[in-house]
């Protein structure tokens, strides 16, 4: 489903640089559930970034179907992410303007023209995360693991194949942290997504279908 091979990255340090990722190979099956683990500043949040287009990469392949994206232009990262890709961050960076439906049907309203049948997917996305009796609520009226729930909901609103979530439940405790994952995994096979998770936590690794470790490299 993903393949990346000979991935290289590397950031400007001083007169130096750093390199972050070198000659990085990792395959994600379809539907499968990977954890990224790694010490802190071993490059996971950079791996992210690169398949989600929001980084380049110095050299390497990244094929999504059998599609290279490296090289891609800024239009076309753009489509992939909109179409392909759902991102869920540590902080959900929700719009605190907008109720929890609002949040989650907004990345769909780019595409979607049918503001009724998004509005119904919203509803059924937040039902399946246990939120359907929050739709209405601010951000600020909700609580941690409420907010983190919605940006999952919202994540998968354009039906993507692939979910890249970062540390999604470091901003929680291990039981609310624990209780949001269990549903998003429970979601993530239901909708058969492509999922890869950071976490710095071995409890939660644990609960994948595989666990890839990020070796820390020296400056260069
Ligand atoms: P953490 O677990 O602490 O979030 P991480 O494994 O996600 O860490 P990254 O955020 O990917 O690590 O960073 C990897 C390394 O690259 C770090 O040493 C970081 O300082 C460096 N780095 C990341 N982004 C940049 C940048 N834009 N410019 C320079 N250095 C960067």
């Amino acid at each position: 489903f993903l393949e990346i091979r000979n991935l290289c990255k590397r950031f400007p340090s001083g007169q130096q640089k750093l390199t972050v990722l070198e000659d990085f190979d990792l395959t994600l099956k379809h539907a499968e559930l990977l954890a990224i683990v790694g010490r802190s500043g071993s490059g996971k949040t950079t791996l992210l970034n690169l398949i989600a287009g929001l980084d380049r990469a110095d050299g390497g392949s990244i094929l999504l179907e059998g599609r290279e994206l490296i090289g891609l232009d800024d239009e076309d990262w753009v489509e992939v992410r909109q179409s392909d890709m759902g991102f869920v961050f540590q902080f959900n960076q929700l719009l605190p303007e907008f109720t929890a439906l609002e949040n989650v049907m907004l990345p769909g309203m780019l595409r979607s023209r049918d503001k009724q049948a998004l509005e119904s997917k919203a509803h059924d996305l937040l039902a399946r995360m246990g939120m359907e009796h929050r739709a209405s609520h601010r951000p600020t009226q909700l609580s941690g693991g409420e907010r983190q729930r919605t940006a999952i909901a919202r994540a998968l609103i354009n039906d993507p194949r692939l979910l890249l979530a970062d540390e999604p439940t470091g901003s929680l405790d291990l039981e609310s942290g624990q209780r949001v994952l269990e549903l998003l995994f429970r979601l993530q096979k239901e909708l058969k997504i492509s999922c890869m998770l950071v976490t710095h936590n071995p409890a939660l690794a644990n609960l994948c279908d595989r666990i890839h470790q990020i070796e820390s490299r020296s400056e260069s």
